[in-house]
């Protein structure tokens, strides 16, 4: 495939952006390779500027659950942007988004729209700090919950003891306040818990963690953990700003039947719009300003034309019968297929899969958490991606 095109814009753009790009996963400096720089999109396929063709795997990281430029968002959008972008006042818009998010997620009995899944992360940690007067919370290893500071932790020298930044410019004194745990360790999270838990304002978790490639919770972890924060007083977050409308239209808390006090959404749904919420508990999200003294704002929350693509994205899945058991024997298929090449070649993988999220590991051993994640081949991986693009096939660069 010819690239001289994207190479050219992406040369000019790496002296002006960090990495030519605004997030760092696009750089493919995992792959060592040229991102294809995107002219435009439609339905399943995305087309570079040297007018290569790729069916698209990674639909924008998660938004793009109905294709690429579909109809009726793009209608809805167009229609919306006519009437004027930003009033930084409110619309009718937001409390029809609202109540379609609180009733495919009864847990958020009141939420509040935002621009990213960061800010909704970063927002749903200070509520629960405001209203539990704790200020300790616990995230897992490899869980990705947006660039906030105290969300950028990895885990200090041993279990019981406190974060380190796990980016340059987070204060040791922020991480000092975030304790990091291993995924599926319910025994390991216990032990956290005997000692900080009266301390401890809330746990994060991606119920199904998605940033780490794919790794699913184990029968009953997410269980165990909802009876443990509750016992010690603690908040449980589930950041579902993948899962949300992925896994199932009530997201994974719907698929297991577990009910966080507080969660998060982003990417869905905005519909390739920027659009996060948080929201859980009536009585936590009261103490957000103005009702209560958490504060958190935004001049472009709930924006109308970010608003009109969300509620177009969801009320379309909505309406359209077996939504997600045909994503799942699309991903069924996929697995497959997969599954024979591999055998085929004789290469050893390992997929993990639920729905339409699938992950494929150059791994020995089954991968239950970032350690087993990390031991992947990257190698193999690099040399896998790099044919897949030559195929127009664009895969996620990154595990
Ligand atoms: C993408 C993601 C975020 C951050 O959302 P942004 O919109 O990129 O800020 C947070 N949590 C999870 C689980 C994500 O996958």
């Amino acid at each position: 495939m010819n690239n001289f095109k994207s190479k050219e814009v992406f040369e000019k753009s790496c002296k002006l952006m960090p990495g030519g790009v605004n997030s760092p996963v696009r750089a493919y400096r995992s792959v060592g390779l040229v991102p294809p720089i995107v002219k435009k999109a439609a339905g399943s396929r995305i087309i570079d500027i040297d007018g290569n063709e790729y069916i698209d795997y990674v639909c924008s990281w998660g938004p793009m659950i109905l294709g690429h430029a579909h109809d009726d968002v793009i209608n809805a959008i167009k229609a919306a942007a006519e009437n004027g972008t930003s009033y930084g006042a409110p619309t009718e818009n937001e409390f029809i988004l609202a109540e379609l998010i609180s009733e495919a997620v009864p847990s958020m009995e009141m939420l509040r729209l935002v621009s990213s899944g960061t800010e909704a992360a970063m927002s749903a940690i200070r509520a629960a700090r405001g209203y539990t007067g704790r200020d300790l919370i616990v995230k897992f290893e490899g869980c990705y919950h947006g660039h906030s500071d105290g969300l950028l932790v990895k885990a200090g020298s041993g279990a019981l003891t406190a974060g380190v930044p796990d980016s340059a410019g987070v204060p040791k004194d922020y991480s000092r306040n975030t304790i990091v745990a291993v995924y599926n360790d319910i025994e390991g999270l216990k032990e956290i818990f005997k000692s900080f838990g009266n301390n401890i304002a809330a746990v994060i978790i991606e119920p199904v963690a998605a940033n780490m490639g794919l790794v699913l919770p184990d029968y009953d972890f997410l269980g165990q953990l909802r009876s443990l924060t509750q016992s010690y007083g603690s908040l449980l977050i589930f950041d579902e700003v993948i899962t949300g409308f992925r896994v199932s239209f009530g997201g994974a808390q719907g698929l297991y039947g577990i009910k966080p006090d507080l969660t998060v959404l982003g990417k869905i749904i905005g519909g390739g719009m920027p659009v996060g919420a948080y929201g859980g508990r009536k009585e936590i999200m009261e103490k957000v300003a103005p009702l209560g003294p958490v504060y958190q704002a935004g001049t472009l929350s709930g924006n109308p034309v970010a608003v009109a693509a969300g509620i177009s994205t969801l009320n379309t899945i909505k309406n359209t019968a077996d939504f997600y058991s045909r994503l799942d024997c699309l991903g069924e298929a996929l697995q497959k297929a997969y599954v024979e090449a591999a055998a085929r070649y004789n290469v050893e993988i390992r997929i993990n899969r639920i729905g339409s999220l699938l992950s494929v590991f150059f791994n020995n051993n089954n991968v239950i958490d970032y350690n087993s994640a990390v031991k992947s081949d990257l190698k193999k991986f690099k040399k896998y991606f790099s044919a897949m693009l030559d195929r127009g096939i664009y895969i996620f660069s990154e595990l």
